[in-house]
């Protein structure tokens, strides 16, 4: 048996194309399915459907075999026990730091002050500040980000932006971007090895789907 670990909404959605082309169709849609386990049309592969933040986990232990994870969610989680052979291009936005329209920004880090950013990507807002020298307070948070520089919460968020849209709806900008992010293919180390024949076909079939 092959497990697929996948997140619902975009990940899935744009999941779904790339799983066609390798032959693997979920009977049922998880959006109006209460299932976590989704059966296919292939007898040997099943579907898990999980939190974003936790696919990494799922394949890091080998529960599942598979998972589609955001670079975002895998720079957080470290990676351990997992093999990312491919970008598969999908769920395409840009990790940005963003503060409110009247916040100098520039002027804040020129100056060398120290900087309160609340975000739910600690570990990347932790890199991207050190290497940058600038001295900062990492507030962890689970959703809404744009609200902390609002109301006082902090001075700046790190946060996945990609139309801008909410940024805009709530006076914020962004002012730096940290890096570009995209769904990548994970596996499970061992899984790899012990399920080579298996595995390896349907990585291909997803390497010749990835729309460039
Ligand atoms: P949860 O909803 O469980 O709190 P989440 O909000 O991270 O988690 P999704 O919104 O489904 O889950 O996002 C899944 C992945 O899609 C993210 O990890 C990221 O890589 C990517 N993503 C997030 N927001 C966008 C966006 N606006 N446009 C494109 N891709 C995005
Ligand atoms: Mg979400």
């Amino acid at each position: 048996m092959i497990t697929i670990a996948l997140s619902k909404g975009r990940i899935f959605e744009e999941t779904l194309p790339l799983l066609k082309a390798a032959g693997i169709m979920p009977l049922e849609d998880p959006e109006s399915s209460r299932k976590l386990i989704l059966p296919t049309n292939r007898a040997d592969v099943r579907l898990i459907i999980v939190r974003a933040s936790d696919v990494p986990t799922y394949v890091q232990y080998g529960a599942a075999d598979l998972g589609v994870a955001g670079k975002d969610v895998l720079n957080e989680h470290g990676g351990t026990g997992l093999y990312q052979p491919l970008d598969l291009n999908i769920a395409r936005c840009r990790m940005m730091v963003a503060v409110r329209d009247d916040f100098d920004y520039s002027l804040a880090v020129r100056q060398g002050a120290r900087l309160r950013v609340a975000t739910k990507y600690v570990q990347t807002a932790r890199e991207h500040f050190a290497a940058k020298g600038v001295h900062v307070d990492l507030i962890k948070l689970y959703g809404s980000m744009e609200l902390a520089p609002l109301v006082g919460l902090s001075d700046a968020i790190v946060d996945l932006v990609s139309s801008g849209n909410t940024l805009k709806a709530n006076h914020l900008r962004a002012v730096e971007e940290i890096s570009a992010i995209s769904s990548r293919l994970i596996v499970n180390q061992a899984s790899l090895k012990l399920k080579r024949t298996v595995i390896q076909p349907m990585l291909d079939a997803f390497e010749r789907a990835i729309v460039a």
